[in-house]
C-alpha cells in the first residue's frame, strides 16, 4: 500500500537512502535528515497514511506501536530518562511537509525547541 511519489514510502521500500535505526512489521525508523538535536528520530508507519486526519479505525494498532517504538529508541538513544519530545504535525498550519504521517522523537541535550 505505497504511494509512488511518496518519499517515506520510498524509503521504507529502499528506493531511496535513510539511516534506519528500527524497523518492525509495523513501522520504520529513521534519523531525520535535518536534525534539531542530538537525537532526532522519524517513527513512520509502513502505511501510507496521509496524516493524523487519515489515520483509521483499522490502523489503531499502528498507533500502540508507535509509542512502544518510542521507548525502545529513547532507551537505546540514552534520552529515556533525560526526557524528549514527540511532535507529530498535520496540515497546512500544522506545518507538516511530508504528507505521510510520522513522529518526530526529539531529544538530547542540545535539543532546540521548535515550538517555543
Ligand atoms: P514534517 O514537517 O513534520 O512533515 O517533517 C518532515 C521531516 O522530514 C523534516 O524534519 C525533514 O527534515 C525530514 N525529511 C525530509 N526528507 C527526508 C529524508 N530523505 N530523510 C530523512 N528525513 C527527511
Amino acid at each position: 500500500m505505497n504511494d509512488l511519489d511518496c518519499i517515506f514510502c520510498k524509503i521504507i521500500t529502499g528506493e531511496l537512502p535513510s539511516d534506519r535505526v528500527y524497523e518492525d512489521d509495523l513501522l520504520v525508523a529513521f534519523r531525520d535528515i535535518n536534525p534539531v538535536a542530538p537525537t532526532h528520530i522519524l517513527i513512520v508507519p509502513r502505511k501510507h497514511i496521509v496524516d493524523n486526519n487519515s489515520f483509521g479505525e483499522d490502523d489503531e494498532p499502528i498507533a500502540g506501536r508507535m509509542f512502544l517504538a518510542v521507548q525502545k529508541l529513547a532507551k537505546s538513544e540514552g534520552i529515556h530518562t533525560s526526557g524528549y519530545r514527540l511532535i507529530l504535525n498535520t496540515g497546512l498550519d500544522g506545518r507538516q511537509e511530508v504528507p505521510h504521517l510520522h513522529l518526530h522523537l526529539i531529544g538530547g541535550h542540545k535539543m532546540r525547541h521548535p515550538m517555543g
